[in-house]
């Protein structure tokens, strides 16, 4: 696979990284990429990949040290800089462009930079802290800047912010790799190890059989698809499963290793510090072990809201106090690997065998769970569950696997539809790939008083039909231009459906819907009939997500 002659030069990467942005189609990045990965050295594919990807990049450094470094590097103030980035809008490209003017010195002898020394340099730059810190970074920085040549600085620093722009996603460059190892799961092996770096080598090791979930390292979470009834999801199995209540509360997934105990959120944060308790409890648990499930406030016998639960999450430190006010209870449904084994592939029903095996302490336990033979006894079940304040049912298949990261239909979910809310398109955005050329992502706003405030922006609901149409409609009522889109003239309300209210900074309406999706276009309604921000506010209090 890697080939001798050929060396990891930084300039090859960047050269391979030009080529992708330069061309339209995916299958044609994907090519461009996977050729260049197949000619890499062993020590260097991780890394490369990972630049690729806009994963490899963490390093602590932020505008301030770019721009401190720049302006050591090259002759220049920071007004100029700032033209500069307001015309490109591009970190990287602004300091090619500061390339073609010179620099301020030149080394005596250019080094050619290579994709592990500058691995290096980065290990340098995270590492740099405490007193002096800001120097040294300054000074690794200056040095690459120097060595680079003008596309290199480009990628070098748009390596470092995270974002390529070459149009290439991660999920590109798993389907390069894929390619250029000839195997087919790399996507299902990367939820897995959660980190592309991991997957190529382990792919360049030769090993290409399915990967065990490594300790410290989240397993993508699986994940219910959503069915409206008991009917529909019954169909769905055609025959009996396990229901388990579905918990209002924060997902959470456990290792158990010898090293210590590490929980981790559904967007893979390590939240460790936000549930003492939990870790405490798993502490004792004499076998390493992953677990996944649900934690939920629990006090004097009863489940207590979302809201008071997620005070505790993003603190650094939960005290006593916390503790007691918001205590919890961790429902554990089920169990990725246990002892030096992954479970992934062991059926559902002898996995939770297997957790009710285990010597859950403190406030742990496994999820409740019932046989669930037809369609009557579904609907029971789930009637049931809400009356007990659940927020519905989750049924389960009890053979099938732990998949990563899906919604492939093994694990299903029945709640209660939530309100819907009527908003106003107030701009419009231009699609990509196959909507590319219409106008099929929706910014919507409600009243706040006589304004119209943003909340959210739908691109699910309409069918492409629908979509041709509203771009046409839209166009019709455009005032003003926006970068990726037009500003329209408030008169086209939408009934979007959605899974909760949140807070958010995002909008100036100070709130974002959780999953929003588009209902319907209610051309029966006026623009001055959509919700108002005091429904937002109560359905937030109400749902409290
Ligand atoms: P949703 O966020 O509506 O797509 O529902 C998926 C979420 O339901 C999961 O991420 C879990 O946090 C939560 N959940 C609650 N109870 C269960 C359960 N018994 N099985 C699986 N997921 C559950």
């Amino acid at each position: 696979m890697t080939s001798p002659t050929k060396g990891a030069r930084f300039s090859d990467l960047c050269r391979t990284l030009e080529a992708v942005a330069s061309v339209r189609g995916r299958n044609e990045k994907v090519r461009l990429l996977s050729e260049y990965l197949a000619g890499l050295p062993r020590d260097a594919l991780p890394i490369a990949c990972r630049f690729m990807a806009g994963t490899g990049g963490k390093t602590n450094v932020g505008w301030a040290a770019v721009n401190d470094a720049v302006r050591e590097v090259f002759d220049t103030g920071p007004g100029a800089i700032r033209e500069l980035y307001l015309s490109h809008g591009d970190l990287g490209v602004l300091v090619q462009e500061l390339m073609k003017g010179g620099k301020k010195s030149v080394p005596l002898q250019r080094e050619e930079l290579t994709v592990p020394g500058l691995q290096a340099a980065f290990d340098e730059l995270a590492k740099a802290g405490g007193r002096g810190s800001v120097e040294r970074r300054k000074k690794v920085l200056v040095g690459l800047l120097l060595q680079c040549s003008g596309v290199e600085a480009k990628y070098l620093i748009k390596i470092l912010s995270g974002e390529l722009r070459t149009g290439a996603t991660e999920g590109t460059v798993l389907e390069a790799l894929g390619k250029a190892f000839a195997v087919g799961r790399v996507r299902d092996w990367y939820l897995i190890l959660g980190d592309v770096g991991a997957l190529a080598d382990r792919l360049a090791s030769g090993d290409v059989s399915e990967p065990s979930p490594r300790a410290f390292t989240p397993v993508a979470f699986m994940l219910p698809l959503p069915l409206p009834d008991a009917r529909s999801a019954m169909a769905h199995f055609g025959k009996p499963v396990f229901g388990e209540h579905k918990y209002d509360g924060v997902r959470l997934q456990a290792h158990r290793f010898q090293e210590g105990v590490k929980l981790y959120s559904r967007r893979m944060e390590d939240v460790t510090a936000s549930f003492p308790e939990v870790s405490s409890a798993l502490s004792s648990l004499r076998v390493s072990a992953i677990l996944d499930g649900e934690v939920v406030g629990f006090d004097a016998g009863r489940h207590i809201p979302f809201v008071k639960l997620q005070q505790r999450l993003h603190r650094r430190d939960v005290g006593k106090r916390m503790m007691e006010e918001v205590p919890l209870r961790y429902y554990v449904f089920d169990l990725l690997y246990l002892e030096g084994r992954s479970m992934l592939r062991s059926p559902l029903a002898e996995r939770r065998r297997a957790l009710e095996g285990l010597d859950l302490g403190g406030d742990l336990r496994p999820a409740d769970r019932f046989h669930v033979e037809d369609e009557a006894q579904a609907e029971e079940r789930f009637r049931r569950s809400r009356k007990e304040g659940y927020e519905g049912l989750v049924l389960k298949d009890p053979g099938s696997g732990y998949t990563p990261g899906r919604r492939g239909g093994l694990w299903v979910k029945l709640k209660e539809e939530m309100d819907t809310l009527d908003a106003v398109i107030v701009l419009a955005e231009w699609g990509n790939g196959k909507r590319a050329g219409l106008l099929s992502d929706y910014t919507f706003a409600i009243w706040d008083g006589g304004d119209l405030k943003p909340i959210g922006k739908a691109y699910s609901g309409l069918t492409d039909a629908e979509i041709g149409e509203m771009t046409l409609a839209l166009q019709k009522i455009k005032v003003g231009d926006v970068w990726n889109g037009i500003v329209v003239k408030p008169a086209v309300v939408l009934e979007v459906a959605f899974d909760s209210v949140q807070r958010s900074a995002r909008h100036s309406s100070g709130f974002a819907l959780r999953f929003p999706r588009i209902k319907a276009v209610r051309r029966d309604k006026r623009p001055e009939d959509a919700d108002t921000i005091e429904k937002v506010r109560s359905l937030y209090e109400s749902t409290g997500a």
